[in-house]
């Protein structure tokens, strides 16, 4: 345990990140939503369109749900790293070659909050597979999704960017894969850089 933790963990005890709920020190989550994520059952299909396969560690549903939204709202970085080893523990090892690509956030939304869920995410991750993190992606414009309906999502997606050379085989990280838009207009603009597989990781995934 770090010392940080041991410091906050005496001027108040931790709380789970998904419940509230006082848990052990040094935990992310209580026993029970750690029980709880633990029967999460992930979700793998070929797609969406340009992506070459696409892995979800739980539907976007109850603890993950929870813990999708405490590393959004709440900047919760061992959050991250709970992600990231849960990815890492259960996606299929044939799945998890190539270089992290986050997707990128959108421009006003980064500079708002100075903290990009997927960015993270993308970090975590590549540590533990000891892989690179290759951020040659940009969002342009306006646009970010959050709160946008399904239809209006799909019919616009938003304007992504290769800004430098992409991997050769890409593993797409997000916190959450909705509509798989976004992820294809990210394969559009990869497969053009050099990108040849893409296979696209997320946390959850709205069914
Ligand atoms: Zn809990």
């Amino acid at each position: 345990m770090h010392l940080l933790q041991v410091v906050s963990a005496l001027v108040a005890p931790p709380l789970c990140a998904a419940c509230g709920r006082g848990c052990r020190a040094g935990a992310v989550l209580c026993t029970r939503c750690s029980r709880r994520l633990a029967t999460a059952t992930p979700v793998l299909t070929a797609g969406p369109q340009g992506i070459d396969r696409a892995w979800s560690s739980a539907p976007h549903d109850d603890v993950a749900r929870a813990l999708v939204g405490a590393l959004k709202f709440r900047h919760l970085l061992p959050v991250a790293e709970l992600m990231a080893d849960r990815i890492e523990w259960l996606a299929p090892g044939h799945l998890l070659g190539g270089a992290a690509v986050p997707v990128p956030a959108a421009p006003g939304r980064l500079r708002r909050r100075g903290f990009d869920p997927a960015g993270e995410l993308a970090s975590a991750l590549a540590a533990k597979l000891g892989t690179e993190v290759s951020a040659c992606l940009v969002r342009r414009g306006p646009g970010h999704q959050r709160g946008r309906g399904r239809a209006e999502r799909i019919r616009h997606p938003p304007r992504i960017e290769s800004v430098a050379p992409a991997p050769r085989s890409v593993l797409l990280i997000d916190d959450v894969l909705t509509t798989g838009a976004t992820l294809t207009a990210c394969a559009s603009a990869l497969r053009p850089a050099g990108a040849k597989r893409i296979v696209a990781l997320t946390f959850t995934r709205r069914l």
